[in-house]
């Protein structure tokens, strides 16, 4: 079905081909879209429906922080990656930002030096890039000292976690990404991965806040299942250790993956993808209320809590 649709953007209008399910889609996310108007602005409204109307054709994104989204809240997963409604800077993930690039910086020095006093002493002139390319955060962090004095906290326990000084990390921000099935495209970023001068494969995540209580370590471990089962089919070496390091309480979590491990990872991530698709096509992203609620940026707009 052909169906003229009108290109924001100082683009000229464009006509586009659709199946009927894609086409409700389209109509939905057109309704939530311009229900949100108030939020995009007018020229940004119609930038989204291209967006949106031409990433529906493609085949569909998938990382395991979107792909949690879906599983905490079809509904979130939506307002994020189908409606691509801004959020504002939160002041946690800025500041797992912030450690995380002292982490990789400090990978990228001579071994010798990877020290802790190297770390902090980084920490300024890290944080003044981060300023400069999202000047809003001024406002989130009121006190520098306090700021800086938790990101040292962080830095410490690292260092009495691991001793970088002590051996060679591989890659760090490692792009991972394959098609899973004719419709799914899957990727992800790799914090660190180290491999063994004996070839083995270790992929490290930094978390900057607390460990999972006990019982809950096997749902953390689910993300860096998924880089295993990326690694292992893009390179077919089965990488040996995943590694949680949780700075807020200075744990790590350890699992060595097995074949049958991942072979079950990547059934959970095709039937999640297809929930996805099927959730594309009939415009059903039903809301999912939890504690997450009272974090998620959305609830003012949310049918679930709104009327
Ligand atoms: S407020 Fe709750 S139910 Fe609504 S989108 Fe956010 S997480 Fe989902």
């Amino acid at each position: 079905m052909s169906v003229p649709l009108l290109a924001g953007c100082n683009c000229e209008a464009i006509e586009l081909s659709f199946g009927v399910g894609e086409l409700n889609a389209i109509s939905r996310f057109e309704e939530a879209i311009f229900r949100h108007r108030r939020i995009l602005g007018e020229d940004e409204v119609l930038c989204r429906y291209r967006a949106v109307s031409s990433r529906i054709m493609e085949r569909l994104r998938l990382s395991p922080s979107r792909m949690n989204d879906f599983t905490n809240c079809p509904q979130l997963y939506k307002y994020r990656a189908i409606d691509l409604l801004p959020e504002p800077p939160s002041i946690d993930a800025e500041r797992g930002k912030l450690i995380h690039s002292i982490l990789e910086e400090i990978f990228e020095l001579e071994m010798a030096e990877r020290t802790y006093e190297k770390a902090v002493e980084l920490l300024p002139s890290i944080w003044a890039k981060q300023l400069e390319s999202k000047p809003e955060l001024a406002s989130l962090v009121l006190d520098e000292k306090e700021w800086f004095d938790r990101a040292r906290a962080l830095l410490t326990n690292y260092f009495s976690l691991e001793r970088p000084e002590t051996f060679e990390s591989t890659y760090r921000e490692l792009h991972l990404e394959r098609d899973i099935s004719d419709e799914i495209y899957l990727h992800g970023y790799v914090d660190r991965l180290d491999i063994a001068p004996t070839g083995e494969v270790r992929i490290v995540d930094y978390k900057t806040g607390k460990s999972p209580k006990p019982g809950w370590e096997e749902k953390a471990l689910f993300q860096l299942r998924v880089y295993a089962l990326l690694y292992w089919q893009i390179h077919g070496v089965l990488p040996r250790l995943l590694k949680l390091i949780y700075l807020g309480d200075s744990r790590v979590v350890e699992s060595t993956p097995t074949e049958p491990q991942l072979k079950s990872t990547e059934k959970i991530l095709n039937n999640i993808g297809e929930e996805i698709l099927t959730a594309i096509e009939s415009s059903d992203f039903p809301t999912k209320k939890s504690r997450l609620c009272d974090w998620c940026f959305f609830k003012s707009i949310c049918p679930a809590h709104v009327g």
